[in-house]
């Protein structure tokens, strides 16, 4: 007998819902009592729908799939930090990460599985791209770090950072799902605030986020303002060049009047002289922004090793006298591989 797939109901809209419902007869309403449970309720089985009828949760467990994520392994950092590989439906793994400080639990979330672009210094890179995350995969890893912050730290998740695996810019649509469903009042209510989108810098997209009137954070992963030490590193450069990336990014200013961040590693013998600190303090006077100065986490390559103290005191020191924030952010969860750049599926 021939097997038909049955449909992913997450990937259905409300209405889409609701008319499928007055199509089997049933009332439009169905839809959004189904709608709660698949979404605000993050419910991963019919049978717990315990306000739908025996023979709807029949009808919809013979038309329908709920693709959920398993969190099929956890490690824990002496920090607090946890890790997660998140097993997808069709058994492929990615890894998401909740990351508690004093005052606030942010969730780190992949967008795809392994990533589109080649920086060289980043562990995820050498995984090549395998497919892009649905909204509801990635919705799942936000609502099980949110459980875990609940059981861990005795409050709900605050902030979500995309800087897990993947290039969120290269999987567009269902990332802005996902924030919309976590934005919700119909997903988990949460402010885009609390929400940061980070991008190695794909211009076209970025102005596509100020065409769409987003209201999450950005931030861009810079590392060096120079196109010759850029190319080299982040080999995509080359296309998506440093002018194109700063006239995406005075659009999205224009547009949007947030803000951006700039995510920068400072290595030895690559990015520590007076020129790319000079480099830098120049591309920092496109559009009113940020510097977050990362510390280096070490894959297996001796090519990249953090700069020493001085060298990022004196960008620290020309970025300041510039008036250009500066912020230096020490990694957490290092002891389990579950830092920046670090996420490789290891196990
Ligand atoms: N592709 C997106 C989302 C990933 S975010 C982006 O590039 O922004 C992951 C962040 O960790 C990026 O800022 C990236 O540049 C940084 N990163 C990558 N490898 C790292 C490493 N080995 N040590 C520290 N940070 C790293």
């Amino acid at each position: 007998m021939k097997t038909t797939e049955k449909k992913d109901i997450r990937a259905l809209t409300k209405d889409q819902l609701r008319e499928f419902f007055v199509s089997q007869g049933d009332k439009a309403f169905r839809g959004n009592q189904v709608y709660e449970w698949l979404w605000s309720k993050a419910c991963y089985d019919f049978e717990d729908m315990t306000n739908i009828s025996k023979e709807t949760r029949a009808m919809l467990e013979a038309n329908f799939v709920i693709n959920n994520i398993k969190v099929d392994r956890q490690q824990r950092s002496n920090d607090g930090t946890i890790k997660n590989a998140v097993k997808l439906h069709d058994d492929f793994v990615v890894e998401s990460v909740m990351i508690p400080t004093y005052n606030r639990t942010t969730a780190c979330v992949s967008s795809q599985v392994g990533c589109s672009l080649d920086c060289k210094f980043c562990a995820t890179a050498k995984l090549k791209r395998l497919r892009n995350l649905n909204p509801d995969e990635i919705y799942d890893q936000v609502v099980a770090i949110d459980k875990q912050s609940r059981l861990y730290n005795n409050r709900p998740l605050s902030n979500i950072v995309y800087m897990g695996m993947g290039e969120p810019l290269m999987n567009y649509n269902n990332v802005l799902k996902s924030i919309e469903k976590i934005t919700s009042e119909e997903g988990l209510n949460m402010s885009p605030k609390r929400i940061t989108v980070s991008t190695s810098g794909v211009p076209k997209m970025i102005k596509k986020l100020a065409d769409d009137e987003v209201k999450f954070n950005l931030a861009v992963s810079l590392h060096s303002a120079r196109d010759e030490v850029r190319t080299q590193i982040m080999p995509f450069n080359a296309k998506f060049d440093l002018a194109s990336l700063r006239e995406a990014l005075e659009y999205w200013y224009a547009k949007t009047k947030k803000r951006v961040t700039y995510e920068y590693i400072v290595w030895k013998g690559i990015n520590d002289t007076t020129e790319d600190i000079n480099a830098l303090v120049e591309f920092c006077k496109a559009i009113p922004c940020k510097v977050n100065l990362i510390e280096y986490n070490p894959i297996d390559d001796d090519t990249f090793q953090q700069a020493n103290d001085n060298a990022v005191a004196q960008y620290m020191n020309t970025l300041e006298a510039n008036g250009i924030t500066v912020t230096l952010r020490h990694s957490r969860g290092k002891d389990i591989d579950a830092a920046c750049g670090q996420l490789a599926n290891k196990n």
